[in-house]
């Protein structure tokens, strides 16, 4: 399993992609949100326009869903012929098919088969054993677990760990959690904070925990915390991480 960090940033972050994240094995390919600056971020890796498979989303805040209708537009326009999945919540779909009708207005037609699926606490997908958890977040948020063989990922999307979506943290090979401040947060905040990720990769024993989606105002005094945390780390844009191979080092060369 193979992990490219398409953006790492925060809904209004002045440098970094909204949050993304392109997850791959073999040829199956997900991509997980898709937010304003995703299109371009893709287009800039110049993939073939068949190379995603499914994108999932965590919830449909502007900065996870809003670049929708830009990159179906574009698959649209250069041929894509792969029929593509959209997994979502039920209760979210509706915005999100109006994302696909903008993508093609007028002529209300994608050249390509689009299937949607709902998001369920537990799914496969080729050989990828799947768990979603709910987060604590202004909408609902479903943070997602991807196992493959031994190797697993987590990625929160937006929102405060809860009991459940910490329990699909635990035993990852390599965490992402949304961390938007260096202070703590109350308790009923609907956003994680750094004293919390930092108290999880302890409980947790997490061998790598990457905090993203932080904002702006907190983001060095979150990489100076974490420069003194070997298994706490701050993503970046186009970190790309083989899950079958050591992390550490990966992580050293690309992070610092
Ligand atoms: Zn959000």
């Amino acid at each position: 399993m193979q992990i490219d960090v398409i953006g790492s940033g925060s809904a209004f972050a002045t440098q970094a992609n909204t949050s993304a994240m392109m997850v791959t094995e073999n040829d199956q390919c997900w991509l997980i949100d898709c937010g304003p600056t995703i299109p371009r971020a893709l287009w800039q890796r110049a993939l073939p326009v068949n190379t995603v498979d499914v994108i999932y989303f965590t919830h449909i805040h502007p900065d996870h869903c809003a670049g929708l209708a830009a990159l179906l537009n574009q698959w649209n326009s250069f041929g894509r012929d792969k029929p593509l999945t959209i997994i979502c919540q039920p209760e979210q779909q509706e915005m999100l098919e109006s994302l696909v009708t903008l993508a093609v207005w007028p002529k209300m037609a994608l050249c390509f088969e689009l299937h949607w699926c709902p998001t369920l606490p537990s799914m496969h997908w080729g050989a990828w054993t799947i768990q979603t958890a709910p987060t604590r977040h202004e909408v609902s948020n479903l943070a997602i677990r991807i196992s493959s063989g031994d190797r697993t990922l987590f990625y929160s999307g937006d929102g405060r760990p809860t009991a459940e979506s910490i329990a699909l943290m635990e035993n990852a090979d390599i965490a992402f959690q949304e961390c938007a401040a260096f202070a703590a947060l109350p308790d009923d905040d609907s956003h994680g904070d750094l004293p919390q990720c930092a108290q999880l990769s302890n409980t947790l024993n997490l061998a790598h925990l990457c905090v993203y989606h932080c904002w702006d105002e907190y983001i060095d005094d979150i990489k100076n915390f974490c420069a003194a945390q070997p298994c706490l780390h701050v993503s970046q844009d186009g970190l790309t991480l083989d899950l079958t191979r050591d992390i550490t080092p990966q992580l050293e060369r690309q992070l610092g």
